[in-house]
């Protein structure tokens, strides 16, 4: 595999770079999406409300039904998936450093680029992902290039990119000893054919759609809020 994409949720790597995964395997590199938060509660976990307003019974309902959708998706982009078992941050109790760091490495052995979230609307999970995944990279010499991709829908939100700078790293520098500088931002509109795949992966998650319209408003028929993807480049330097 080429370029893996670290996607929080089954979901949030399709939506946000979506178009970028069906060109890059149209220009022949093969990716791999990994989810960070891709585990299944145990059956008898009660649903979160987002999973009861999804129309789930069972914790473990809506996350195999998430993953079933977004095989789905993946394969009208082709490309597939891989789940690191953390469960969706409603779920969670604790966070494993060790246990990631060690997944994504291994999943990253093989690839020349990696795309991680920015954390646009700072979802606790997202910053967590983004967080987890830089952790994991900076304890490493690795060569692979870092891009960071906007979460989409959270950046269709007026005013939600304003905060998003190289001062969003800071923390995760202090932390890391490394520094990290992000790049200009590469904003790209979908040409039509990109985009008719795009949404055909989008419609695949049937069961988040409705939230996310509720929270969004109709930002699958609407055709300008998901056919826009950015994307910075970030260097972590020693
Ligand atoms: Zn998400």
């Amino acid at each position: 595999m080429d370029v893996l994409i670290v996607s929080p949720h089954f979901d949030d790597a399709v939506l946000s770079a979506g178009g970028r995964i069906a060109a890059l395997e149209r220009s022949g590199l093969s990716t791999c999406v990994l989810t960070v938060f891709g585990g299944v509660p145990e059956s008898r976990t009660p649903p979160s409300r987002w999973d009861v307003a999804s129309g789930f019974a069972s914790a473990a309902q809506a996350a195999l039904m998430r993953r079933s959708e977004d095989q789905a998706a993946l394969e009208f982009l082709g490309s597939t998936g891989l789940a690191f078992d953390a469960y969706d941050g409603p779920y969670r109790a604790d966070w494993e450093q060790d246990a990631y760091s060690s997944f994504l490495l291994d999943a990253a052995s093989r690839a020349r680029t990696i795309y991680i979230p920015a954390a646009i609307g700072k979802h606790p999970d997202h910053v967590l992902a983004r967080d987890a995944t830089l952790h994991a990279l900076s304890t490493t010499n690795s060569m692979l290039n870092i891009r960071v991709y906007a979460d989409l829908p959270y950046a269709t939100v007026e005013g939600s990119m304003a905060g998003f700078s190289n001062s969003s790293f800071s923390a995760t520098e202090a932390s890391t000893g490394r520094r990290m500088t992000l790049g200009d931002v590469d904003e790209v509109h979908l040409a039509d054919e990109l985009w008719t795949v795009k949404r055909s992966a989008v419609v695949s998650y049937r069961s988040q759609i409705p939230e996310l319209v509720r929270a969004f408003g109709d930002f699958v028929m609407v055709d300008s809020l998901l056919r826009s993807e950015r994307f910075w480049s970030l260097k972590l330097e020693s």
